[in-house]
């Protein structure tokens, strides 16, 4: 059996930042929370809660100890109305927003205020989302082409697959009468290069393993990817795959998501090397 592992796995930059800012709290400060859980990984939080961090989600009441505590936002954002809220009352409140989040928030709004409709390609569930929400009075976030007229903005969640952005931008021109049109390729580009390689990968194996959060936007679209070729696995760490049998795959691929850590994937190659 031949194991093939991804290029590009390991935190992206954005949540590599987001965890360094809480670990450097953590060293220093008496109280850290951090908004919603850091990052989409079960293992990460957990390791970070036996440290001392606590989650703060939107709707819970102001701890007790708010005001001797510090609270990081996570890469993806928070509407501007929760910030402020935030920072009246915790100590400090650190914004990890990731910078390619932030752009796609100022190109919404600068789009608004210059009087276009903005429509983003997105799960108007996703945090990053109600984020932008917040920002961007009256944008629509939908997954499905809309007929629209008058200036129109297109735009894309970060963590979405291109590929389907460019066939939803392509389908709601098709539907639209815009008198002015602005598009821009929000996609991030680190997830993006997963999701070109996973294609890859995809075709070369008969088993891709996609190791990361089951809540992970950008680990489950890696998933759904692979899965349009071949057999997929997503798994959250080694031990859902204990009792796997890897004997009858010729070629199996290993990818992860942006908030895998390196661990998980190198305990996942463990795993398969041992029992393939
Ligand atoms: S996936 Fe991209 S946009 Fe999201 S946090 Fe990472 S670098 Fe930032």
């Amino acid at each position: 059996m031949k194991l093939y592992v991804a290029d590009n796995i390991g935190f992206c930059f954005g949540v590599e930042r987001a965890l360094k800012t809480v670990e450097e709290c953590l060293e220093h400060e008496h109280s850290v929370y951090s908004l919603g859980e850091i990052v989409h990984n079960r293992n990460v939080v957990e390791r970070l809660k036996a440290k001392g961090l606590k989650v703060f989600h939107e709707n819970d009441t102001i701890p007790e100890d708010a005001q001797d505590s510090v609270l990081v936002v996570r890469a993806h954002g928070v509407a501007p109305r929760v910030l402020n809220e935030l920072e009246k009352n915790f100590k400090r409140v650190i914004d990890a927003t990731c910078p390619i989040v932030l752009k796609l928030f100022e190109r919404a709004k600068a789009a608004k205020e210059a009087g276009y409709t903005v429509i983003v390609f997105g799960d108007e569930n996703h945090d990053e989302m109600k984020a932008l929400k917040g920002h961007v009075e009256d944008v629509i976030v939908t997954t499905r082409p809309l007929a629209l007229q008058g200036k129109i903005c297109v735009l894309s969640q970060t963590t979405m697959s291109l590929d389907d952005f460019l066939s939803f931008g392509a389908e709601t021109l098709k539907a639209s009468e815009p008198t002015e049109l602005l598009f821009f390729n929000t996609v991030c580009e680190v997830t993006h290069k997963r999701e070109v390689e996973v294609k890859k990968m995809a075709v070369e194996c008969d088993l891709v393993i996609v190791v990361g959060g089951k809540n992970s936007s950008n680990t489950k679209k890696l998933a759904r990817i692979a899965s349009k070729t071949t057999k997929v696995l997503h798994v959250q760490d080694a031990s859902e795959l204990e009792e796997f049998d890897f004997k009858g795959f010729k070629k199996i691929g290993v990818t992860a998501g942006t908030s895998t850590p390196l661990e998980d994937v190198g305990l996942v190659v463990e795993r398969i090397r041992s029992g393939g």
